[in-house]
């Protein structure tokens, strides 16, 4: 924490975008296990010597969208877990274009071990298997195409459920399934209509890969070390 408020929060409102860069906080895995309470971050970020603007943009995410999250789970005890918890905009757009036919369907265990043509996703993938964290723009679209390679929307649901919370050290947390849903069009708003999506707002590889140096972040997750935790199945592949 003091690492961050000295260091990365001055740049925080332009650092947090950028994956191939440690500019965000990354102490969401320390907020779920209880290590550090959102309080005591939100006091040392007031007190902290950074501009007004950055201050804001972390206590957004930390007070807002977290709460969001944590309001979503704590009033919705049946259903947060699935997409039964989505809008009625987005259900309707799910019954019109579950028969799309989908660009290609990739097993769970191809996406577990970053088997796709997509090399940003798989490296996404490696990041999340390999240290246990997925930074939050590219985890948007590390959710998004599950949405395209996958037989129906309950499939693509699960997978990312599966897997965000099996590998994340910040998973099984109420910001896993708001997390998740927003990849379906929770908290967001309809966008233009397209084959699988519907309504839902799109990512593709190409332009997320604009916004950042993504072909430094690839570079960078290949020369990560084996996790020694992993399973055997994984460190053969
Ligand atoms: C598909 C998907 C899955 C996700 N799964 C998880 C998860 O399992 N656990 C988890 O904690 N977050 C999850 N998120 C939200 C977000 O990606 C992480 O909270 C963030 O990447 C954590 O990194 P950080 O601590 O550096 O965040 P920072 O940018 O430093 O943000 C500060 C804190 O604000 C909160 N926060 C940030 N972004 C969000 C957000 N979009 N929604 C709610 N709270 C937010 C977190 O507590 C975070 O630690 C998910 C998002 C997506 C799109």
């Amino acid at each position: 924490m003091k690492n961050f408020v000295e260091k990365i929060l001055p740049d925080y409102e332009t650092s947090r975008n950028k994956p191939d860069v440690d500019g965000s906080s990354r102490l969401s895995s320390y907020l779920h296990f209880g290590f550090l309470s959102p309080l005591e971050i939100a006091f040392a970020v007031r007190e902290a010597d950074a501009p007004k603007a950055a201050k804001e943009a972390y206590l957004e995410e930390l007070i807002v969208r977290r709460e969001l999250s944590y309001n979503l789970t704590r009033h919705n005890p049946k259903k947060y877990d699935s997409i039964e918890a989505l809008p009625d905009w987005v259900q309707k757009t799910m019954r019109e274009h579950i028969d799309d036919e989908r660009p290609e369907i990739f097993s769970l265990e191809e996406l577990e071990f970053g088997k796709t043509y997509d090399e940003l996703w798989n490296a996404s993938q490696r990041e999340m298997v390999l240290t246990g964290e997925m930074h939050n723009y590219v985890r948007m679209l590390w959710g998004k195409l599950v949405i395209q390679w996958t037989r129906n929307y309950e499939e693509a649901f699960a997978i990312l459920e599966h897997l965000n919370n099996k590998y994340c050290l910040d998973g099984r947390n109420p910001n896993s399934y708001a997390g998740i849903l927003w990849c379906f069009g929770k908290y967001d708003r309809p966008w233009m209509e397209r084959p699988i999506f519907g309504k839902m707002r799109y990512m593709t590889t190409a332009s997320t890969g604009k916004k950042f140096d993504s072909k430094k972040y690839i570079e960078w997750t290949k020369t990560l070390k084996e996790n020694p935790r992993l399973p055997e199945t994984i460190k053969n592949n």
